[in-house]
C-alpha cells in the first residue's frame, strides 16, 4: 500500500521535461487527461498486485505511458492490417486494396487542388462523372455510366428515379440481405417503390412475373444473390428472359449484380459468373455494381446502362447526396485504367490474389515459412511451424460457396492458448489476422503481400512478447 504515496501529483508530471515536449506538440488538455489516466492506471495496479515501487519508478512508468499513448493516438485508430486470413474482398478489412497506381493518384488529387469539376478545355465548370463515364462505356459496352458512393446508393438512386409510388417486380428468391443491414425490401420501402413478390424461395418462373405485370409496374429488378446459394430444386428468371418481359411489356430492367466484375475468371480456373459486359450485352437497361469488389478499387456504385435511363439518374436531386468523393473518385480512375491499357492481374491486388496458381502459392508460403523458421529456431514458445493447404475464399458478397485451394503457413504454441497469440497479433503494428484451426494458428500465403513477408517474424515476435 505504501508505495501509492509515491504517485506523482500531476503537476508535477506535467512539469517533467519529456511532458513538456508533448505539450509543444499536442493539446495540453489532452497531455493532461491522458497523465491522469496513466497515474489512475498505475494507482490499481498498485493496489491491485502490492507493486513495490518509488517515486522514480513511478514517474517513469507514467511518462512511458503517456509518451506511448500520445504516439499511439497520433497515428490515428485507423491502422494498416497485415491479412492472414485467405479472404480476398474482408469486408471488415476495407475490401479490396488499391492497386500502386490508384494509391498514388489519390494521394495526388488529394494532396493538391485537381480538375475535380472544372472542363480545362473550355475553362468552364465540368462534371466531377466525366472522367470515368467514358472509361466504364469502354470496358463495359453499355451507352452511358454514373458513379455514386456506393452500390446501395446506385439501387436507392435506380429505384427511386424510375419506381417511386410504383411498382417493382422482384423475385421471393432475391429478397436478399447482405452484411451490413442492406435488405432489398428495405431499401424498396426506403425509395417510395412498392415491391411486388412473386414466386417462391426457390422457384420463379417468367409467367409470375409476367402475371403481375400492370400499369403500375415501374420495373422487373433482379439481385445477385452474392452471398449465399439456394441449391437443389431451383428455377430462376433468367436475365435474358426478364429482358424479354421487360421489351413486351415496356418496362425498364434493373439488375444488382453487386460484386460486378469485368473480366472473364474462368480463365484462371474460378467459378464462372456473369460479368458486367455480359449483363449489358443482355440487354438489361440498368446494371449496378461495387466498385471495391470484385472490380478492385474504393468504395463506389457504379451503374451503366442505356442512355435515357442514366440521363435521367443525372438529374435526380437524390444525385447530390448520394455523389462520389474526389478521393475516391480518382482511385476509381486509376482502378478502371488498368483494365483498360494496364495488366489487371499484375496490378490489381484483388486480381492478382484471385489468379495465383497453387503453385504460385506454395512458393510464397514457402518464403513465409523460411522466415519463421530462420527467426524462431530453437525457440520453445513454439511448438512446430509447417507448410499447410488451406481453402481460401472470395468474400465480399461473391461466390457463396466457393473455395479456392491455396497454401499457407500453420503454427503451434507451446506456452501461449491460440486465442491469447490470435488477439497479440490484432494489437500488434500493422495489426495482423489470421485464421485458428483446433489448437493452430493458419496464415493463407493468398492475401498477404510480397512485401509483408518480411514483415511476419517481428509481428509474431511483438505478439510472443506481449503480456
Ligand atoms: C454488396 C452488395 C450490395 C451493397 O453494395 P455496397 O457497395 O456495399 O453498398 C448490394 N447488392 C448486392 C447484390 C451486393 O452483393
Amino acid at each position: 500500500m505504501s508505495s501509492l504515496k509515491n504517485i506523482p501529483p500531476i503537476d508535477e508530471v506535467i512539469k517533467q521535461p519529456r511532458v513538456q515536449q508533448l505539450v509543444e506538440k499536442y493539446n495540453r488538455e489532452y497531455i493532461l487527461t491522458i497523465a491522469r489516466q496513466a497515474a489512475g492506471q498505475l494507482r490499481d495496479e498498485i493496489r491491485k498486485n502490492q507493486i513495490d515501487i518509488d517515486r522514480d519508478q513511478a514517474t517513469e512508468l507514467i511518462l512511458a505511458r503517456v509518451e506511448d499513448e500520445a504516439f499511439k493516438s497520433n497515428r490515428g485508430k485507423m491502422k494498416r492490417v497485415v491479412n492472414g486470413t485467405g479472404v480476398v474482398l474482408h469486408t471488415n478489412l476495407g475490401r479490396a486494396p488499391l492497386s500502386e497506381r490508384a494509391a498514388v493518384h489519390v494521394a495526388e488529387m488529394g494532396r493538391y487542388y485537381s480538375n475535380l469539376e472544372l472542363d480545362l478545355e473550355k475553362g468552364e465548370r465540368g462534371s466531377r462523372y466525366q472522367h470515368v463515364e467514358d472509361l466504364l462505356v469502354s470496358l463495359t459496352g453499355a451507352e452511358a455510366a454514373l458513379v455514386v458512393n456506393n452500390n446501395a446508393a446506385a439501387v436507392l438512386l435506380g429505384l427511386t428515379s424510375f419506381a417511386q409510388g410504383k411498382e417493382v417486380i422482384v423475385s421471393r428468391g432475391q429478397l436478399i440481405e447482405i452484411g451490413g443491414a442492406f435488405r432489398i425490401p428495405e431499401v424498396m420501402k426506403q425509395s417510395g417503390a412498392y415491391l411486388v413478390e412473386v414466386g417462391t424461395t426457390n422457384r420463379t418462373y417468367p409467367a409470375d412475373f409476367e402475371k403481375a405485370i400492370n400499369e403500375n409496374t415501374a420495373m422487373l429488378f433482379t439481385a445477385h444473390t452474392s452471398n449465399y446459394k439456394v441449391m437443389g430444386f431451383v428455377r430462376e428468371v433468367g436475365l435474358n428472359e426478364l429482358v424479354q418481359l421487360g421489351k413486351k411489356y415496356n418496362v425498364p430492367v434493373m439488375q444488382d449484380l453487386g460484386s460486378g466484375c469485368l473480366l472473364n475468371l474462368g480463365e484462371w480456373g474460378l467459378l464462372e459468373e456473369p460479368n458486367v459486359p455480359e449483363c449489358v450485352a443482355s440487354g438489361a437497361d440498368i446494371v449496378c455494381f461495387s466498385g471495391d469488389k470484385l472490380l478492385g478499387g474504393s468504395q463506389a456504385g457504379i451503374l451503366v446502362g442505356k442512355k435515357h435511363y442514366i440521363d435521367a439518374m443525372k438529374k435526380n436531386q437524390l444525385l447530390r447526396a448520394l455523389r462520389i468523393d474526389k478521393l475516391t473518385l480518382a482511385a476509381l480512375e486509376m482502378t478502371l485504367l488498368e483494365y483498360h491499357s494496364g495488366q489487371p492481374s499484375q496490378n490489381l491486388p484483388v486480381i492478382n490474389m484471385l489468379s495465383r496458381s497453387p503453385e504460385e502459392l506454395q512458393g510464397k508460403a514457402r518464403r513465409m515459412l523460411r522466415g519463421l523458421h530462420r527467426a524462431f529456431k530453437g525457440d520453445d514458445r513454439i511448438a512446430e511451424i509447417e507448410l499447410c493447404t488451406v481453402f481460401d475464399t472470395i468474400g465480399g458478397g461473391a461466390y457463396p460457396t466457393y473455395e479456392m485451394p491455396g497454401y499457407g503457413v500453420q503454427i503451434e504454441f507451446s506456452n501461449i492458448s491460440i486465442e491469447t497469440a490470435a488477439k497479440n497479433l490484432r494489437l500488434g503494428d500493422p495489426a495482423m489476422l489470421v485464421r485458428k484451426q483446433d489448437d493452430r494458428l493458419i496464415i493463407s500465403a493468398r492475401t498477404v503481400f510480397e512485401d509483408e513477408i518480411k514483415l511476419l517474424p517481428g509481428l509474431f515476435a511483438q505478439a510472443m512478447n506481449r503480456q
